[in-house]
């Protein structure tokens, strides 16, 4: 039986950092689709270039700026600075909205400054429902953050975690928002970006032409992995042997392969959103000229989120993706989905009715959101504990079950090998 130190399920950006990570030594990386790069895949149609859904990097630290730049012609790449709105009413207001509420007409601006100082302070919050009418009171949150998040996550918000976002959450307080209305300063952890001209699947590439020939083995899926003896079958039969074995797949996908109760139980509660992304080109420009994305809380509206790749990367034509949220149960009707959108891009204003669209894409992204709660999170933690035992280790977004950047998934891949390495 072929036979393996690091063995890693799954050729996404995680996978392939942990074996970047070991300089591809040891280690081999299962990936069962026909390419690897999981979510960070780019299709490029004549003049468009298409992600999963917008995938840009915003670089905390060095370690993995610097190996991509490395790698990369500063010709291949453009630096953005993010330019994000809101439709709200017909209106673009600047985003985040908890910062940007002097921007609505008088009414609704005073609705929100009002309930903003009435609200009841609180300690601690039950929930994320709880927590963000606790820090913004019911205006704010009815107006923007419940629709734009029930449209996102397809849950109930009372069902996530107070911290489900983490710091992708843009917390504001009172001296801040009111600050924010003489001088602008709505600062996140994306207000840069990073994008290379060929697509987010070009960083990928680069991490998969770093490794030695053979490390990555794509068109190969586990369908089984027997964590006590140490091997996985594949789905033509074969078996691996290894001494670690790194998931970096959806937990809900990874755990049922080792048929273990404990681990069928926390699959079992496990919830998340998927997303219907459209990707679309049309023959002509959009009727806005510079924002990289925008949020859309209408519930009239399909989609919670539309992008413009053409704004980013500098392009006359229309490019762009469409998210639409669905429960993890949620059927999906593209077709019906896509007559909407093109709809919904013409009602919005966002296209011509005579725009012409020319190419589209259609992708499924499930999981997209894992919802974080408190019960699930100290479940999985604990099955860790368990799994970490046996040399089984889940990382990345899916794989740890987290809300997390690209950079995040290749950092815990990293700090995974320099911990089992020593
Ligand atoms: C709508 C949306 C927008 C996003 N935008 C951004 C962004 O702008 N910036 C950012 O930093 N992050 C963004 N993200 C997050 C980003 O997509 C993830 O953090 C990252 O892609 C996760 O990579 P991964 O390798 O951990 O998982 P994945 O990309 O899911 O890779 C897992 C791999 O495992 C493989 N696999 C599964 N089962 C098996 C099996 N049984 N056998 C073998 N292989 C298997 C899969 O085919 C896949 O290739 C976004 C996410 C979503 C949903």
């Amino acid at each position: 039986m072929e036979h393996v130190k690091y063995l890693v399920l799954g050729g996404g950006i995680s996978g392939l950092a942990f074996a970047n990570a070991a300089q591809g030594r040891d280690c081999l990386v299962l990936e069962k689709d026909r390419e690897a790069g999981g979510y960070c895949k780019t299709k490029i149609e004549g003049d468009f270039v298409w992600d999963y859904a917008g995938h840009f990097f915003h670089f905390k630290t060095e370690r993995w700026k610097n190996f991509f730049l490395s790698k990369i012609k500063e010709s291949d790449l453009v630096h953005q600075e993010k330019c994000t709105k809101i439709l709200y009413r017909g209106k673009l207001i600047d985003y985040p909205f908890q910062m940007n509420i002097h921007q609505l007409e008088k009414d609704e601006f005073i609705d929100c400054l009002y309930d903003l100082f009435s609200k009841t302070e609180k300690d601690d919050y039950d929930n994320f429902s709880d927590m963000l009418y606790g820090k913004f009171g019911k205006s704010i949150v009815e107006k923007f953050l419940r629709p734009y998040n029930e449209k996102l996550y397809a849950v109930d918000l009372t069902a996530l975690d107070k911290d489900a976002m983490g710091r992708f959450f843009p917390y504001a307080n009172k001296e801040q928002i009111v600050l924010n209305m003489k001088k602008a300063k709505n600062t996140s952890y994306n207000d840069t970006f990073l994008y290379p001209k060929r697509g987010a699947g070009f960083f990928v590439a680069l991490l998969k032409n770093a490794l030695p020939e053979g490390v990555v083995r794509t068109g190969s899926e586990v369908c089984r992995a027997d964590v006590s003896k140490k091997t996985v079958t594949l789905r033509d039969g074969s078996e691996i042997s290894y001494d670690y074995l790194i998931n970096t797949a959806p937990l809900n996908h990874f755990l049922p392969l080792t048929g273990r109760e404990d681990c069928l139980g926390v699959a079992r509660n496990l919830s998340y959103n998927k997303v219907l992304v459209f990707n679309l080109g049309y023959d002509r420009p959009a009727n806005l000229t510079s924002e990289h994305w925008i949020y859309v809380p209408d519930k009239q509206v399909n989609f919670y989120r539309v992008g413009f790749y053409n704004h980013i990367l500098g392009k006359k034509n229309a490019s762009l993706y469409i998210e639409i949220g669905y429960p993890k149960n949620g059927v999906v009707d593209e077709k019906a989905q896509l007559r909407d959108t093109l709809e919904n891009l013409v009602k919005t204003g966002i296209m011509d009715k005579d725009a012409r669209l020319i190419a589209s894409q259609t992708i499924l992204m499930d999981p997209a959101y894992v919802h974080i709660n408190a019960d699930t999170d100290r479940a999985i933690r604990l099955l860790f504990e368990e799994l970490n035992r046996e040399n089984v280790f889940s990382i990345g977004r899916y794989g740890a079950w987290t809300y997390c950047s690209m950079e995040d998934c290749m950092i815990m891949a990293s700090d995974l090998y320099q911990k089992l390495s020593q």
